[in-house]
Order: C-alpha cells, then structure tokens, then sequence
C-alpha cells in the first residue's frame, strides 16, 4: 500500500503518465482534424441526447414475459447475492400461476452499488439494470422501489432520461 503510494508520487511517474495521456489526447484531435470534426468532449445535454454503452448499467428493473407476467420466480438468488442487500423478496402465489409470483420485491436503490451481481445470479432472465441514468431525487423515500412502489416501479421504465444506446460492437 505504501510502496504503490509512493510509486504514484514520484515526479517520473507523474511524467509518465501525462506522457500517456498527452499521446492520447493528440490522437484524438489529429484524427477529428483530419475528419473535420468538430471535437466535441462535452456532450450538451439535455439538448443532446447522450449516446450510452449497450452494458451501461442504471436502474435495477423486473423483466415480464410476453403475456404480461412477471418472471420472477423468487428463487431468491439475486436477494442472498447483493452486496448491500438491499433486494428484498416474499415468496407468494398467484391465482392461475403454476410458479411462485414475488408478492414482495423491494429495491433499496440509494444503497445499490450496481455491481450487477443480482443480474449475473437470476437463472430465468428476470432483471436488468436498464439504460436509466437520471436517478437524482430531492427525497429519499423516491429510490425505495418495489413491485407496486408510488414513484416508480420495478418493471416500468420511467422515461427520464434522454438518451440512445449504441450498437454492440
Ligand atoms: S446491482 Fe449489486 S448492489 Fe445493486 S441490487 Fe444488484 S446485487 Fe445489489
Ligand atoms: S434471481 Fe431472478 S428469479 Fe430469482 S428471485 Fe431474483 S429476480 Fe427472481
């Protein structure tokens, strides 16, 4: 730990490093001159839309299936994996529904680190973080999210944000 500290507080380092990212820099530019491109860093949004990775990751969100149901199948997975444990699930049922239906899904979003681990466990593709991003609110109670919360709930995108996603490369 000390010995990387000091590694970054030695001026040939420091060189190094501005060195590197001076390189960068000048590639980006010759490269925009040469298209004529207009070297745009910044992106003014909300005028612009912002352009966001296809593995962006946002809000926590529940899949439904083609018929409008909800496909979770609380097997509990994404609840015992979260980090913060900020996922909360009651295993119910569901007139007509052969497999347990959440009666309770709970997303504590202020404490979500959006490591993605809650996605990477469901065996039955029932979450995403999706493309959201303009998650900022005035009250805590607004990133209390559940399967009929008041502000948002789990499965509907709430269309905020103004953006478009990238093809995947
Ligand atoms: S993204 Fe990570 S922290 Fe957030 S709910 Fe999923 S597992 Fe928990
Ligand atoms: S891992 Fe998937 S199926 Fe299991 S409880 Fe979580 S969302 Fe539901």
């Amino acid at each position: 730990m000390a010995s990387s500290l000091l590694r970054t507080l030695i001026p040939f380092d420091i060189y190094g490093g501005m060195k590197l990212t001076g390189k960068y820099f000048g590639k980006v530019l010759m490269q925009a001159n040469r298209g004529m491109k207009r070297t745009h860093i910044v992106v003014e949004y909300p005028e612009t839309p912002v352009t966001l990775q296809p593995r962006y990751r946002g809000r926590l969100q529940l899949i439904k299936d083609e018929q409008g149901e909800i496909k979770c199948v609380c097997c509990l997975a994404c609840e015992k994996i979260c980090p913060t444990q900020v996922i909360i699930i009651d295993k119910g049922k569901k007139e007509g529904r052969k497999t347990p239906y959440p009666t309770r899904y709970d997303f504590e979003m202020e404490r979500c680190i959006f490591c993605e681990f809650c996605v990477e466990s469901c065996g039955f593709d029932s979450i995403i973080l999706n493309h959201q991003f303009e998650l900022a609110t005035y009250n805590r109670e607004d990133f209390a999210h559940a399967v009929d919360g008041q502000f948002q709930n789990m499965y509907d995108i709430t269309p905020v944000g103004h953006y478009s996603v990238a093809a995947e490369e």
